[in-house]
């Protein structure tokens, strides 16, 4: 196998994302809108499969978080306690040349509108204007009347809904700090610069935890939560040179917070935050209890009070779903053919195997794969796929990344074995019939990580 690969580009996965329908612009019908999309059905299972190993890692096997389910649209109030309504801002610039909008603070990433492209502000005749500060919350209304008292926003982050639940959970779930609030949801950014495909959008699925912890132990867990994600990326198989840890300065850092990383991965654009893990203090306890007239404290038998300092872990599917494919993306020559391979942890693909009958047309190959598929349908997502060369029908399945591919051929007819392929090395055993889920299941609970590049 010789690789044929040069670095992959963000063209190349926004390409094969929709060649294999993983993901689609969105409202394409009516002219798109920009930087919106919509996931398909390979799409849709491999978020599913990042949103339960977060979950899985984060809640399930624990004793010390449980989980919530906040609402997106919450008390406008809400959002004047966290200062969002009075700090949730990007800075905005206009080029009066070519009117276009930038982030005065990513002027290096971002293309002016003259061809050949420059960054703005990088020509003489760029003419930017002061940065002035830009809202980012999406405003709505609530009820029948549009007016100032009917305002409310969509959430920009699924934090505040935790810390404003905080008295409810503590009471409710029996659990003394350190003890953690984990929810999974959409939020709402009305970023100025969306773009980079799935790495900046306006409406995401963000991934957060709340840990609450004595005081005196916030700086320990801050440090255990950055070691402990950094960890789940790796086990997902996120190639060790492509992750980095990443701290921020003094003056990059919210006022509040004492301490905060970010865990950058080497995308297409560079060096870019793939999660944050911030210690945020005491200060959204200590806001929401200012502003809301409840007290957001811990008491301890002994009849100490405190509020506990957060350490917060924030990610969103969509920068781990980019992260994953390029990661995974490889193009390879095999024998005398490309193949395009998404080398994907097994747990992360869409599809866990394909049961391909050799000779469709054969009644006996066809009956066997078509039993074996309905067999382990009931407990993987597999697929069946007769259409085709059998050649053509491996690289479909590398395409999308599926680890297994189960061939019923002429042997099996004699003896009741099948093939299985391995996506990866491309070696080939033969199996029973019968003892075909039972591989399938412990292949999936091996440890995974991402083959050496050859
Ligand atoms: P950035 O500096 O890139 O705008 P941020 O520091 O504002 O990000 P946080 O508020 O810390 O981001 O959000 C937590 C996480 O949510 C990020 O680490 C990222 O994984 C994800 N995220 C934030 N904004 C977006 C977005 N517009 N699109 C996709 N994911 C996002």
């Amino acid at each position: 196998m010789a690789e044929t690969a040069q670095p992959v580009t963000m063209d190349t996965i926004v390409s094969l994302c929709r060649r294999r329908g993983f993901v689609f612009p969105s409202s394409e019908i009516y002219g798109g809108l920009g930087s919106t999309y919509d996931y398909g059905h390979y799409g849709v299972l491999t978020k599913n499969n990042i949103r339960s190993l977060w979950f899985r890692a984060m809640v399930q096997e624990r004793d010390d978080i449980v989980a919530l389910d906040s609402a997106i649209i919450l008390n406008p109030r809400v959002w004047e306690a966290s200062g969002h309504v009075a700090g949730f801002t990007d800075p905005l610039v206009d080029c009066r040349t070519c009117k276009l909008r930038f982030r005065a603070d990513q002027l290096e990433l971002a293309s002016c509108g003259r061809k050949p492209s420059k960054r703005p502000g990088e020509t003489p005749d760029c003419d930017l204007t002061e940065p002035r500060q830009f809202n980012l919350m999406f405003e709505t209304h609530v009820g029948a009347l549009q007016d100032a008292s009917s305002a409310a926003f969509l959430r920009p982050e699924t934090a505040q809904g935790i810390f404003i639940n905080f008295k409810n959970v503590a009471q409710l779930a029996r659990r003394k700090p350190p003890f953690g609030i984990a929810q999974v949801g959409k939020s709402f950014r009305n970023e100025i610069t969306p773009g980079n495909f799935l790495f900046r959008v306006r409406e995401f699925e963000q991934m957060e935890m709340e840990f609450f912890v004595p005081p005196a132990d916030a700086t320990k867990w801050y440090e255990y939560w950055l070691e402990q994600r950094l960890g789940w990326h790796r086990g997902l198989g996120l190639r060790e040179q492509n992750l980095r840890v990443r701290e921020h300065s003094e003056n990059e850092r919210s006022h509040y917070s004492s301490a905060t990383s970010d865990i950058e991965y080497l995308y297409p654009i560079g060096w870019q935050e793939l999660e944050g893990v911030a210690n945020r203090g005491e200060f959204d306890l200590t806001q929401h209890t200012e502003h809301s007239g409840t007290k957001l404290e811990w008491i301890d038998p002994d009849g100490n009070r405190y509020t506990p300092h957060v350490i917060e872990p924030a990610v969103s599917i969509e920068r781990i779903f980019v992260a994953l494919l390029c990661d995974a993306y490889h193009e390879e020559v095999v024998g005398d053919r490309e193949r395009v391979v998404l080398r994907l942890h097994p747990q992360v693909a869409p599809v866990k195997a394909a049961i391909l009958p050799l000779v469709p047309r054969d009644e006996g190959m066809a009956t066997r794969a078509r039993a074996l598929y309905e067999e382990l349908r009931r407990h993987h997502v597999v697929e069946h796929d007769d259409s085709g060369q059998i050649g053509r029908r491996y690289r479909r399945q590398d395409e999308i990344g599926t680890p297994w591919a189960f061939t019923v051929d002429d042997q099996t007819l004699e003896d009741e074995t099948v093939t299985v392929r391995d996506r990866d090395s491309l070696a080939q055993e033969r199996l029973p019939l019968g003892g075909v889920r039972e591989w399938l299941e412990n292949a999936l609970q091996q440890d995974w990580s991402s083959p050496p590049s050859p």
